[in-house]
């Protein structure tokens, strides 16, 4: 164990280590590493490595300095000598950073020290040196600062305290009448420092550490520490980061950029990382050190001349102006800019991907200090990886492996304006159950969301759940929010189906439907209050939110094409409607692979004749309501055959418990019990005869077809007539009927005997006929188990990953919204199953039930339609267990047809 290398050097044109090992030197340790080898000037340094902050969280922090004091205090020496100058020493002094750096980029999210190694004699010994006791002052000042909130924890005593250091300063500034941190003399810095250290001691009872030693192993344990920060673990969630892997230490050598006017620093993107344009941009400061760029304390100037000249048009500043107050790197060091624009180039080259750099400069000598791969927006992405390609830099594969596929979604959906979004308060946060941005008027009542729009004005539809006689309101409504359910609850798969931004299982919030209010914490919003949603990261903010409609690129349209050239598996779509189908169709789908024909009657007219089916005593009362729905089916089906011509579509007989269709509330039982003719107890009775302690294992699915086979025999008839009719204007379609939930051959055996004899009957009425399959989803656990005996009848399997999920794991999908935050919070599972598929347990399932299938039927074709049929990791497992296509909601049919492309090129 002691053998092991812990610290790996770099600089000098010299490194350790290089690129590719990100896992043990972090993004930045190795990037540090390979720009030491391949010429590009790095301040020399060394990384300790991310075993290190593994050993800390298990050792504690006397045995980690223990374990690497040798290497560090050898690797220091180099830096030293490459330096000419001393850690410590006061005539010479090195002063050094401290910098995290994880395997993945986190930006912002860990700590980071500067000018460490200072005290009250160095700083003397600097500001001879340096002949600059200003800037030695300054950099001094700094560190106390920085070193005491990081390390020391010094921190405002309550929320609505300020930072300590900050009160000092502000104290100052009064007392010297001076506005700007630059006005301040070496005095008034050496008085900042003095109040600074006095604050130290009050505060945590110690002495300011004056020991260069004590400071750096203080500020290696701190930058370990605040890999468990809260920000870093929050955003550890969301970018599915493992804490496992730690952090690395950068320690370098300190380079200032706050020396004088022929010093600089700044921040660049050799790409625009918003658009994805060829263009070099970035941000830079005169006399300044990093973090004044990213404070915000004075306006950084734009890098390039190009850049600036825009920067000033959108600002209404004059030429003049801009060059006498804002000039740009280029103009005011042409010869360092040239520097860094060959810098630039030069690592955009090697890496082959858009980088995201930080430099300083200091006293006209050019240093890089980082450059990573630099984070951009979705349609970046895509025209990146399109212009990287046109410009050979890297070939189709790669192409297609940078794109994110749920990164695809911002392409889609319109996007909330940036600067709007940073500025609005966020009141909560629920789930990110489907994907866009949606500003409107709070609304309790789907009837009310229709009302306000018949108006013409945006809805926001708030409810505690949603039911499916919600549909309309919130197919009107410009967004959904729900107090409860999860990524499958019905409000999250209707709003996805529909493309439409939703928000669901926000817990916080206290909905009052009798009150028509909302609170959320402190604040009550009524009907009509403006809010908006962010449906891509579950965020609730406050009041009207700018939005922008998003254009589609033929970058994207180029890069579908690509996918496609790579792709084994098909991508079908869930769709119910002739609307939704042609979207689809639009975003590529090749089939429909889910259509729930329940969806279609809930809308106009139709509910009533569903409701006489149900409420009807006897089968002859059912037939006399299903005969009124079967040219309405028909009809339905002919639309979406329509549209989807040439391709196949799968239609699934009716799936769910009936009790959702009947109405509720006395208002609306009363107003049918007039339109059946019946009494409202009747109604009433009815109503609760239906009533189910466990609807979702109750009477639905295939239960209900076996019970009532005239339920079957009406929707068989309505497809099978609806093909017929459209072969005779010349469209041929190809039905697949799809029978849910069953358990046992047995079922679906009764039921194939239906439809087909249905079908039977159609064509000898008609005198014509029509090529059509039946097959069955694969949803209930005993199915999947069983699935070489369902195959000896079933002539396809789609699986129903939802209910797989919920039967297999046991989680109701409308009530799991209540601890899987809690779960996935404290790591219990890593992720919502109903949103990734759960491959350990469920997906065993899956793959058994496509193996079981196929050693009855070798070619039987197989597909998916839950919820994870868009879901990439999700396709991935589906093209591994060799599924022959995978059906997502129109929306998510480009991430579904991208990731199916990157399976393959994965699995090669
Ligand atoms: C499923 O269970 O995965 C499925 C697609 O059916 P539904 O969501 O309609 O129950
Ligand atoms: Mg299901």
């Amino acid at each position: 164990m002691s053998n092991l290398k812990r610290v790996y050097s770099f600089g000098n044109n010299d490194a350790d280590g290089n690129g590719t090992m990100k896992e043990l030197l972090g993004g930045k340790g190795a990037n540090l590493a390979e720009m030491g080898l391949i010429g590009v000037p790095v301040p020399p340094g060394f990384t300790i490595t991310t075993d290190v902050c593994t050993d800390y969280f298990k050792l504690g922090q006397e045995k980690a300095v223990e374990l690497i004091k040798p290497e560090v205090e050898a690797a220091m020496k180099k830096v030293e000598a490459i330096m000419g100058t001393q850690f410590g020493s006061k005539e010479n002094p090195l002063l050094m950073s401290v910098r995290s750096g994880s395997r993945a980029s986190m930006p912002g999210m860990m700590d980071t020290i500067l000018n460490l190694g200072l005290n009250d004699e160095v700083v003397e010994g600097l500001a001879k040196k340096t002949g600059n006791a200003r800037f030695a002052w300054d950099s001094y000042r700094r560190f106390v600062q920085m070193y005491g909130d990081v390390v020391l924890g010094m921190k405002p005593d309550s929320k609505e305290d300020h930072d300590p250091f900050e009160v000092i300063i502000d104290d100052l500034k009064k007392e010297k009448n001076v506005d700007l941190d630059t006005q301040f003399s070496v005095d008034d810095l050496k008085e900042m420092v003095s109040r600074f250290k006095k604050v130290v001691k009050e505060k945590t009872g110690r002495d300011f550490p004056t020991s260069a030693w004590e400071q750096l192993w203080g500020s290696v344990m701190a930058v370990f520490d605040s890999w468990m920060n809260d920000r870093a673990v929050y955003y550890r969630k969301l970018n599915k980061i493992p804490a496992e892997w730690g952090t690395a230490v950068n320690v370098q050598a300190m380079v200032f950029g706050n020396m004088g006017e022929n010093s600089a620093t700044g921040v660049a993107f050799t790409r625009d990382s918003a658009t994805g344009e060829n263009i070099f941009n970035g941000e830079y400061l005169i006399n300044a050190q990093g973090e004044d760029v990213v404070a915000g304390i004075r306006t950084p100037q734009e890098i390039t001349l190009e850049g600036s000249q825009r920067w000033a048009k959108s600002q209404g500043v004059s030429e003049d102006e801009r060059k006498a107050k804002f000039p740009s790197l280029e103009e005011v060091m042409p010869v360092v800019y040239k520097e860094l624009f060959d810098f630039q180039n030069k690592l955009e080259e090697h890496y082959k991907d858009m980088q995201d750099i930080e430099f300083t400069i200091q006293d006209g000598r050019f240093w890089m200090l980082q450059t990573r791969s630099g984070k951009r927006t979705g349609a970046a992405m895509v025209k990146i990886a399109i212009d990287m390609l046109a410009e050979g830099m890297i070939d189709e594969k790669t192409a297609i492996l940078r794109v994110e596929p749920e990164r695809l979604d911002e392409l889609l959906h319109p996007v909330f304006d940036k600067k709007a979004l940073e500025n609005a308060e966020v009141l909560t946060k629920g789930l990110p159950a489907s994907p866009g941005a949606a500003t409107g008027q709070i609304v309790f009542f789907a009837e009310d969301a229709e009302k306000l729009a018949g108006e013409g004005k945006h809805a926001i539809l708030v409810r505690i759940e949603t039911s499916p006689e919600d549909l309309k309101g919130m197919n009107v409504a410009k967004g959904i929010l729900t107090a409860r359910g999860g990524m499958t609850s019905h409000a999250a798969v209707v709003a996805r189906g529909m493309g439409k931004c939703c928000v669901s299982g926000a817990g916080n919030i206290k909905v009052d439907y009798r009150a028509r209010t909302m609170a959320i914490g402190g604040k009550t919003y009524k009907e009509g209050d403006w809010i908006s949603l962010n449906g891509s990261t579950g965020q609730v903010l406050d009041g009207k939110v700018a939005t922008m409609s998003p254009t589609l690129s033929g970058d994207f349209a180029k890069l579908m094409d690509l996918a496609d050239k790579y792709t084994r598996m098909k991508v079908r779509t869930n769709a119910d409607s002739p609307r939704d189908s042609k979207v689809a169709r639009e975003f590529g789908a090749q089939g429909i692979g889910l259509c729930r024909t329940e969806h279609m009657f809930f809308e106009g007219d139709r509910i009533r004749a569903m409701r006489e089916m149900i409420l009807a005593d006897d089968e002859v009362g059912r037939r006399k309501a299903l005969e009124k729905l079967l040219p309405i089916q028909r009809e339905d089906f002919e639309g979406i055959f329509e549209t989807m011509q040439g391709l196949p579509v799968t239609v699934r007989l009716l799936d769910p418990p009936l009790h959702e269709f009947v109405p509720h509330e006395e208002a609306n039982q009363k107003e049918m019990a007039k339109e059946l003719g019946i009494s409202l107890e009747d109604v009433k009775s009815k109503v609760d005869s239906l009533h189910e302690f466990n609807p979702m294992l109750g009477h639905r699915g295939c239960r209900l077809g076996v019970t009532y086979p005239e339920i079957t025999e009406m929707q068989s008839r309505a497809i099978i007539e609806a093909a017929l009719n459209l072969k005779k204007k010349g469209i041929h379609i190809f039905p697949e009927i799809m029978v849910p939930l069953i358990g046992d051959v047995t079922e679906f055996k009764d039921q194939d005997a239906i439809i087909r004899a249905t079908a039977e009957k159609v064509f000898a009425e008609r005198n014509d006929r029509i090529d059509f399959l039946v097959g069955t989803m694969i949803e209930v656990p005993r199915a999947a188990l069983t699935a070489d005996k369902v195959a000896e009848f079933a002539e396809f399997f789609s699986f129903g990953t939802n209910d797989l999920t919920q039967m297999t794991m046991g989680f109701s999908r409308d009530d799991a919204g209540k601890f899987l935050p809690e779960y996935i919070d404290r790591g219990i599972l890593k992720a919502d199953p109903f949103q990734v598929l759960d491959q350990t347990g469920v997906g065993q399932l899956v793959e058994m039930g496509v193996e079981k299938g196929r050693s009855t039927k070798k070619n039987l074709k197989i597909g998916i339609c839950g919820e994870h049929g868009g879901e990439p990791s999700s396709v991935e497992f589906c093209n591994s267990v060799g599924m022959d296509y995978v059906s997502c909601s129109p929306f998510r049919v480009p991430i579904a047809r991208l990731a199916a492309a990157q399976a393959v090129l994965k699995q090669k």
